[in-house]
C-alpha cells in the first residue's frame, strides 16, 4: 500500500477506535502512526493494543509506528465537599496542603513542591484555563489567590502554571511505570508531556536507551523559552496546541507553531502538529472550512505529520476524520504552489557527507525528474537527512531493521520497506529498483537514485549515490 502524499497522519486510539477492525480501517483510510494516550489507557491494556496494531501491520505488510504518550507532570486540585463549588470573581481562594475536602474558600493542592514555588503575581489556571486565579500571598503550605475569571471548580480539575517553572521531575511514578511498559511492549516512539527543560527529555532517553525514539511535546511557555536546547536533544517534537493554548494567549500559538516547524525542519527532526485540527468532526461527519485550512497550513509548512486526538479516539467519525486529513494532504500537495512554498523553507545542508549526499540526490532527482530516491539505512539517519531536503521524489527507505522501518513511518515523505541486508552495491541497486516497481513508485524504463553507505552497516557513513534504470527484470521479480 502506497500513500499518495508525503505528510503523515497520526491517529490517537481510544474507545471509539481501539478494536482490530477499526485500527485496520483507520490504517486503510490513511493513518501512518497510532498514538496510545497513557493519560487514558490503563497500563495493563498497553500490550494488547500494541499487538492489535502489529496484527494490522502484518495484514497489510506495511510498517506502522506506535507512539506511547506519557501523561507527564499534570497538576490537579483535590476533591470538594459535594464534588464542586462555584467561585465568584474577586473572591479570595486558597490552595493549601490540607488534605480535607475543599470548600468555597479553599482546596487541597496535592503537590507540596508547587505550593512552595508559587510567588505573588503568578497565574493559576484551572480546568484548561476556564478559571483564572492570581496569587496574592504565599506562606508555608498555602497560597492565597484572587479569583479573576470565575466559574465552577470541581474534583481533580487540571491546574496550569504558565508563570512558574515547576520543580517537579519530568516523569511521575506513573510515567516511569508507563514508560517501562511501553518499552517492553515494543513501541517505536515515546512522547513526553509538559516538557520544561532539556533534562526532562534526557531523562526519558536515558531510560529508553535507544529502544524507542523520544518526542518532546511542546506545550508550556517554559519549553518555548528553551526551545533550541530542547529541540537539540529530542528525536522529534510535537506542537501540542491544546495545552499551549491554555498556558499562553491563543493568538501566540500560530506564530509558535511556525517557529517550531521551521526549527525542526532545519534540524531534520520530525515535527507533528497536534490538537483540534478537525475538532468539529468529533460530532460531525464534515469539518469546518477553518479546520480544513488549519490542516492545509501544516501541510504547506512542511510539517512531518498532522495529528488527530479526540476525533479518532472518542469521536463519532474516526474514519471520516482520517480520510478527511488524507484528502486535504493529497490535495494540498498537488497544488501548484505547494513545492515552492515548502522548499523555500529548506535549510542548507550541514557540512557532513550525509547531508552533501542528501542534497546531491535531491538535485539529481530534480534535474532528471526522477520519481524516487531509495536510501539504504540501518539507523534511519540517511532517510531522515534526505527527508529534510523535502525532495519532490518519494524517499524509499530500505532497512534490515524492523524498528527503523516503523520509526520512519512518522517521517515526511518516507516509504519504508524492511528487507534483508544488502550484500554489495549491485544487490542494493537491484533490490531498490525491484521494490520501487513493486510498491508503485516507478515503472520499467524509469530511473531511480540509490543512496547508501558502503560498506553497508557503518552508521553515519553515507558515501554513495547511484542512478539506476528500472528494467523488465526488476519488474519480473517484483
Ligand atoms: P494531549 O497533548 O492531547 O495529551 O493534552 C496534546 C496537546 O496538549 O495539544
Ligand atoms: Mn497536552
Amino acid at each position: 500500500m502506497r500513500r499518495a502524499r508525503r505528510t503523515k497522519i497520526l491517529a490517537t486510539l481510544g474507545p471509539a477506535s481501539e478494536s482490530p477492525e477499526m485500527i485496520a480501517k483507520l490504517f486503510e483510510a490513511g493513518a501512518d502512526v497510532f498514538r496510545l494516550n497513557m493519560s487514558h489507557l490503563p497500563r495493563e491494556r498497553l500490550k494488547e493494543r500494541v499487538e492489535m496494531i502489529r496484527a494490522v501491520e502484518a495484514k497489510f505488510k506495511r510498517p506502522i509506528a506506535i507512539l506511547a504518550d506519557l501523561q507527564g507532570p499534570k497538576l490537579r486540585v483535590g476533591a470538594f465537599e459535594g464534588d464542586s463549588t462555584m467561585l465568584v470573581q474577586g473572591q479570595t481562594f486558597t490552595l493549601d496542603a490540607d488534605k480535607t475536602l475543599g470548600t468555597g474558600d479553599r482546596v487541597h493542592l496535592p503537590h507540596p513542591e508547587i505550593l512552595s514555588s508559587l510567588e505573588p503575581g503568578d497565574t493559576v489556571l484551572v480546568d484548561d484555563g476556564k478559571l483564572r486565579l492570581r496569587v496574592k500571598s504565599v506562606k508555608q503550605g498555602s497560597a492565597t489567590t484572587e479569583v479573576e475569571v470565575a466559574g465552577k471548580i470541581s474534583n481533580r480539575k487540571g491546574v496550569s502554571l504558565p508563570d512558574t517553572v515547576i520543580p517537579v521531575a519530568a516523569m511521575t511514578d506513573k510515567d516511569r511505570s508507563d514508560l517501562e511498559a511501553a518499552l517492553d511492549a515494543g513501541v517505536d516512539w515515546i512522547a513526553l508531556s509538559f516538557v520544561q527543560r532539556p533534562e526532562d527529555v534526557a531523562e526519558v532517553k536515558k531510560v529508553a536507551r535507544g529502544r524507542a525514539l523520544v518526542m518532546a511535546k511542546l506545550e508550556k511557555p517554559q519549553a518555548i523559552t528553551r526551545l533550541d536546547e530542547i529541540m537539540e536533544i529530542s528525536d522529534a517534537v510535537m506542537v501540542a496546541r491544546g495545552d499551549l493554548g491554555v498556558e499562553m494567549p491563543l493568538e501566540k500559538v500560530p506564530g509558535i507553531q511556525k517557529r517550531i516547524v521551521r526549527a525542526a525542519r532545519r534540524l531534520g527532526k520530525p515535527v507533528v502538529v497536534a490538537t483540534q485540527m478537525l475538532e468539529s468532526m468529533i460530532t460531525s461527519p464534515v469539518p469546518t472550512r477553518a479546520e480544513v485550512s488549519d490542516v492545509a497550513t501544516a501541510v504547506y509548512d512542511g510539517a512531518d505529520a498532522v495529528m488527530l486526538s479526540a476525533e479518532s479516539a472518542s469521536g463519532q467519525y474516526p474514519i471520516e476524520a482520517v480520510a478527511t486529513m488524507n484528502r486535504i494532504a493529497e490535495e494540498v500537495e498537488q497544488d501548484q504552489s505547494y513545492w515552492s512554498i515548502v522548499q523555500t523553507q529548506n535549510a542548507a545542508p550541514e557540512a557532513t557527507g550525509s547531508d552533501a549526499i542528501a542534497a546531491g540526490a535531491h538535485q539529481i532527482a530534480d534535474t532528471l525528474n526522477l520519481k524516487a530516491i531509495a536510501a539504504w539505512t540501518y539507523s534511519g539517519s540517511t532517510a531522515f537527512r534526505i527527508a529534510r531536503e523535502r525532495p519532490n521524489s518519494t524517499v524509499i527507505a530500505l532497512t534490515p531493521s524492523v524498528n527503523t522501518a516503523r520509526r520512519l513511518a512518522l517521517v515526511w515523505g518516507v516509504h519504508s520497506i524492511r528487507t534483508k541486508d544488502a550484500s554489495d552495491i549491485d544487490d542494493m541497486a537491484f533490490r531498490a529498483c525491484k521494490f520501487s516497481v513493486r510498491e508503485g513508485h516507478s515503472q520499467v524504463g524509469d530511473r531511480i537514485i540509490i543512496v547508501a553507505g558502503v560498506p553497508f552497516g557503518t552508521p553515519g557513513a553515507t558515501n554513495m549515490v547511484r542512478i539506476a534504470f528500472v528494467s523488465p527484470e526488476h519488474a519480473a521479480q517484483a
